[in-house]
């Protein structure tokens, strides 16, 4: 079957020559609908996040069922799933409650598709579990793929800090490119706080106002931080969401945050932190979520099926995976790129 291989440093090849996995015990395999494009493929593939071994990429997907092990019961060849994609033990108490993303074990294995292991950008996936799908009943699965990661990972951060988005806050979200754009919309349906975007392009401020940012302000300007203060005023922002994660946009939010407020940062954009006691407003909580848990992907399978997130696609063979990479290193994607086998 065909497959989009990692193989080392910048180094991404499709390749025709991968046998398809035959299920056993509790594995799954999936004919792949979908796999999106996730920034964090740039970090594996440019920065060498995760060395040393060859892969398929993929970690956000989604599928039909094609075959299951002798263990699996209550799936059908033909059901509609999405992946979740953090691979955990399974046994330890996060992973009983369904928190994989935080499993105790995950400094001890490679885990996930796309992560290490074996993902997605392929015509079939195998699936170390039945439990780690879910499904997606009417919905597509060439257009829901993204939910698994674009949506998930805003989804969590954001209820964290549900209790702080009331009506009469402000919340501030840097980068909105597949993440973001998500992020905007699930602000929009489940919090009351008036939204501020910020990103470095007139295309994606543009699309941030479509989404329902109330303001948006482009934080190449030198007075980005000013701009934004403005619009707050002296309460300043109860929560930010940052996924660019870089030194300049970590910056940014210790500056429009407030008291009491929260400080997530989702981008893995390689920046640093150093505190200082009077570098933060006193009660701020800075946090850098990872992904989010399984009934919570249930949770966005909802907020899709009645219409609440729309995932903004472009959609692109297997074979154009490179291409795809290019052009989001160069920011040049609407929402978020799907290869389809
Ligand atoms: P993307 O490439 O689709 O979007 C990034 C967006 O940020 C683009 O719109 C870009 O124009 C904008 N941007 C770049 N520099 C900026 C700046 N200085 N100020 C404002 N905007 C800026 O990326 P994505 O797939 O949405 O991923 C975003 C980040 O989140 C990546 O670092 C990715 O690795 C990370 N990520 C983290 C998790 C997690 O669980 N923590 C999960 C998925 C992705
Ligand atoms: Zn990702
Ligand atoms: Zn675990």
């Amino acid at each position: 079957m065909k497959a989009v291989r990692f193989f080392g440093h910048k180094d991404v090849r499709v390749v025709n020559d991968i046998e398809r996995p035959v299920p056993k015990g509790d594995e799954v395999l999936l004919k792949i609908g979908g796999a999106g494009v996730c920034h964090s493929d740039l970090h594996i593939i440019d920065e060498g996040t995760v060395v040393g071994t060859v892969f398929t990429l993929g970690h956000e997907n989604a599928g039909w069922i094609e075959e299951v092990g002798e263990n699996v019961e209550g799936y059908k060849k033909g059901d509609a799933v999405l992946v979740y994609g953090p691979w955990g033990c399974g046994h330890c108490k996060p992973c009983q409650q369904s928190k994989e993303n935080y499993c105790d074990h995950q400094s001890e294995q490679a885990y996930g598709g796309g992560l290490g292991l074996d993902g997605g950008m392929a015509d079939y996936m195998l699936v170390p579990s039945s439990r780690l799908l879910v499904p997606i009943f009417d919905l597509d699965p060439v257009i829901a793929a993204p939910l698994t990661d674009a949506a998930l990972t805003p989804y969590s951060a954001i209820k964290r800090s549900l209790p702080k988005l009331m009506a009469d806050e402000y919340v501030v979200v840097i980068g909105v490119g597949g993440l973001g754009h998500v992020a905007l919309q699930i602000l929009r349906e489940i919090s009351g706080a008036e939204i501020i975007a910020c990103d470095v392009t007139e295309d994606k401020l543009a699309f941030a106002k479509q989404l329902g940012a109330a303001y948006v302000i482009n934080s190449k300007d030198a007075d980005a931080t000013e701009q934004i203060q403005k619009i707050t005023g002296i309460k300043k922002a109860k929560v930010v969401l940052d996924f660019v994660g870089a030194t300049s946009t970590i910056d940014l939010g210790t500056k429009v945050v407030s008291l009491d407020g929260d400080l997530t940062i989702v981008g893995l954009g390689g920046g640093h932190y150093q505190y200082s006691m009077n570098g933060l407003p006193f009660g701020v909580s800075m946090t850098n979520p990872y992904w989010g848990s399984r009934t919570e992907l249930m949770e966005v399978v909802g907020l899709a099926r009645q219409k609440k997130i729309h995932i903004e696609i472009e959609k692109h063979k297997l074979d154009d995976a490179n291409e795809v990479y290019e052009r989001m290193r160069q920011g040049k994607i609407k929402g978020r790129a799907v290869l389809i086998p």
